[in-house]
């Protein structure tokens, strides 16, 4: 994963050579106007296909196994039966689940919302009439986390990622001394966009560190819990049941979805938390709607079975996913490999490689490759403010195009790297 102390092993006649074959491999690139895109996270047109039997679903009828009708208005909380296939996976027991509309973010936006306006359980006051609060972003980290909490005048405060999730020796210490600080941002598995995932012990420490503030929230991102990419899966510990025996129930609000499973603009977010949690949200939910699309949640649960189906269903998407993150890492390691000039994470799940450049370099890197054809996510973006102090992580997100396009679009972005890493060395 990112190593922040690359530096170029070559010497000057190598790099000088190393520069000019690079001009004339991006002058032929740019020559060949290419039209590619590397940006989003998003499912390709065959994984989506995975799901196609879904769209003739319900098939049985349109009666929930409780007989609910639903087709109608009502059950809020969500389909039981659904709940129970996520609940293991999610590792939140079905009664503390919540199914709800087709997007997770939506749900954190709505947590975010609905603290600002009404006091958490245990919180002395509104997070509206704090004169300042913060959250806490591990980086690299989702630029939609940071862009909702901008949106409400939340401020952010990095926090550096290790291999093992965030620097947890920061956060303890920032989270103990500023009453401010009500929430942290993690993507716990396989985490957007580096892939690390959480080690027990950090999952630990953060269920039982002391917050100065009695309304902390810890903002528990599983968007890939089930997006393995190996034959063996990643498991995390047990946020929601680690909190509990550290006497803090109420610290975790988790969120997941089937966005990267079935459909990702017609899937079922879900949030889990403690008994209070869940009711407190509820209650808010309970003013802007109704309930939730439960036709959409008897078609998930008619496709998908149990959580085994799940599991299998994952193996399909891997089968197509894991050629193009192999490729990556093949033309990364065969163009860039013993240069110095890029690290970059082997992710084992998920959606993204993070690609880290010579300092200063990002930013160069990015423009040069849309010059070539190659849209990529604005560098800074995995950054709070759209700030990578460093210019030199990059988000690679191969999921989307084809096999040759991404080939083409990689093989594109290293000459990149290689120019503008070399010029800045040779400056
Ligand atoms: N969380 C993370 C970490 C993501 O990477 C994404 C999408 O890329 C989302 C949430 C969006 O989830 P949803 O589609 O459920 O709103």
């Amino acid at each position: 994963s990112s190593d922040p102390s690359i530096s170029p092993t070559l010497g000057a006649a190598e790099l000088t050579a190393l520069r000019d074959r690079a001009r004339s491999d991006y002058a032929e690139l740019v020559e060949r106007g290419l039209s590619l895109d590397l940006t989003r996270g998003k499912p390709s047109p065959d994984q989506l296909d995975l799901a196609a039997g879904m769209l003739t679903l319900p098939a049985g009828g349109h009666r929930a196994a409780d007989g609910t009708d639903t087709r109608n208005y009502g059950g809020l909380h969500g389909l039981t039966e659904l709940r129970e296939i996520f609940s293991g996976l999610l590792q939140v027991p079905t009664a503390q689940l919540i199914a709800g509309g087709n997007s997770s973010l939506t749900l954190m936006h709505d947590s975010v919302v609905h603290a600002m306006l009404s006091p958490l359980p245990g919180a002395g006051r509104r997070w509206a009439d704090e004169e300042r609060i913060a959250f806490l972003c591990p980086v690299p980290g989702y630029d939609r986390h940071f862009a909702l909490c901008e949106r409400f005048g939340i401020e952010l405060i990095p926090v550096p990622m290790t291999a093992e999730g965030p620097d947890m020796d920061v956060v303890e210490r920032l989270v103990a001394e500023d009453a401010q600080i009500k929430g942290i941002w993690c993507v716990p598995k396989y985490s957007n966009p580096d892939g690390v995932c959480y080690s027990d012990e950090t999952v630990r420490r953060l269920a039982g560190m002391r917050t100065a503030a009695p309304d902390f929230r810890v903002f528990w991102d599983n968007a890939y819990a089930v997006h393995h990419l190996t034959d063996t899966p990643v498991e995390i510990a047990d946020l929601l049941a680690l909190c509990a025996e550290s006497g803090n129930p109420d610290r975790p609000f988790i969120y997941g979805s089937t966005s990267k499973i079935t459909f990702a603009g017609a899937g079922v977010s879900f949030f889990g938390s403690s008994p209070a949690n869940v009711s407190w949200l509820l209650g808010h939910l309970a003013k802007s709607t109704i309930g939730p699309d439960k036709i959409n949640h008897l078609r998930h649960v008619e496709f998908l079975r149990d959580e085994a189906g799940v599991l299998e269903h994952m193996r399909r998407h891997r089968e197509l996913l894991r050629p193009k993150f192999d490729a990556v890492e093949t033309i990364l390691a065969k163009e860039l490999g013993g240069t110095g000039l890029a690290s970059w994470s082997t992710p084992q799940g998920g959606y993204f490689v993070s690609l880290d450049v010579l300092e200063g370099c990002a930013r160069e890197v990015v423009r040069r490759a849309a010059e070539a054809g190659i849209a990529l996510t604005p560098a800074g973006a995995t950054h709070p403010y759209g700030d990578d102090p460093r210019d030199s992580t990059i988000r690679i997100a191969p999921s989307y195009p084809g096999l040759e396009e991404l080939e083409a679009a990689i093989t594109g972005l290293t000459v990149c790297v290689r120019l503008v890493a070399t010029e800045k060395l040779l400056e």
